[in-house]
């Protein structure tokens, strides 16, 4: 069971499962479960369930992007792909909500793994992209002030291993509550927010990102991973989440597949929707901690 098509993804820290979002997800899984069996390539369907998580609205990410403490919605992005290890992370991008979508045409154009701001946008014109009139202004107001950082609530993320075994991760946020304009939390960096290698695991993180980044990112995770036993993960998995907390003052959140092919997901937030697709079964769940603990029956 382990070895099959899997895919996971959130829907952030603090998200709540209401009977819209439910209705949604459960359409949502239904197309993925075909796309799952049909063979696609991780990357790809990891770029088509953050593209649908970002489409719809409800999540702060893509449509649902909250503005900065200025007033102006910047989004950040980040892909890779665990087979050819090509990742790359946009930031602080203006008036392009298909994030997931620029990030996948942009992947593999250059060696760099980070690109931000005007010359993404620039760069999307140049090819094609429709850049939305940027309704809001900035505030002239807005001072920078230590109330600024709150927690944000609905980032997005995927992991898959497809059939042939590989891996891809992609995360997808408009950031965090009253953050300062120019803010970059983890969801854009290679190894903070995303992470994908056939041969350690793939991840994808939510929550508050100056505390994911302190300790390590993502990729910290898998690393500890792959070096205990079975029986230990939980374990390793569950002092993850409280290091961020108890140390990093942050909630943290994750979906991950190791590098068994073994399916986890965790939170130390309240709630985070997260789901669940593989060969006829689909879950969706707004709470739980640890390993999937279910397979299909
Ligand atoms: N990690 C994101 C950030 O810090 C926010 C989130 O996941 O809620 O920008």
């Amino acid at each position: 069971m382990r070895s099959g098509p899997t895919l996971l993804f959130h829907c952030g820290t603090g998200s709540t499962l209401t009977a819209p979002v439910h209705g949604f997800l459960d359409t949502t899984m239904a197309e993925l479960d075909g796309l799952l069996e049909s063979g696609q390539r991780a990357l790809d369907l990891a770029v088509t369930c953050v593209s649908r998580l970002e489409e719809s609205g409800f999540f702060n990410a893509g449509r649902g992007a909250v503005s900065q403490a200025d007033g102006v919605v910047r989004r950040d992005v980040g892909a890779m792909d665990g087979g050819t290890l090509k990742a790359l992370g946009l930031s602080q991008v203006r008036g392009i909500p298909k994030m997931a979508r620029l990030v996948a045409a942009l992947l593999g154009q250059s060696d760099h793994v980070h690109l931000s701001g005007q010359m993404v946008e620039r760069w999307a014109e140049r090819h094609g992209w429709f850049l939305e009139a940027r309704a809001e202004k900035e505030d002239p107001t807005f001072l920078w002030d230590a109330r600024s950082g709150q927690a944000g609530e609905g980032t997005v993320g995927c992991v898959v291993r497809d059939s042939k075994g590989n891996l891809a991760a992609v995360t997808s946020t408009g950031g965090i509550g009253r953050m300062w304009p120019g803010r970059i939390g983890d969801s854009p960096i290679v190894g903070g927010g995303f992470y994908a290698d056939n041969e350690v695991g793939a991840i994808s993180m939510t929550g508050i990102g100056e505390a994911i980044l302190k300790v390590g990112g993502g990729s910290a995770l898998l690393f500890l991973l792959g070096n205990v036993c079975e029986g230990e993960k939980d374990r390793v998995v569950s002092d993850f989440l409280d290091r961020i907390k108890s140390r990093f003052l942050g909630v943290a959140g994750f979906v991950g597949i190791d590098r068994g092919g073994q399916p986890f997901a965790a939170h130390s937030s309240e709630r985070m929707v997260h789901g669940i697709v593989r060969k006829d079964f689909r879950q969706v769940r707004e709470v739980g901690a640890g390993f999937f603990p279910v397979e299909p029956s």
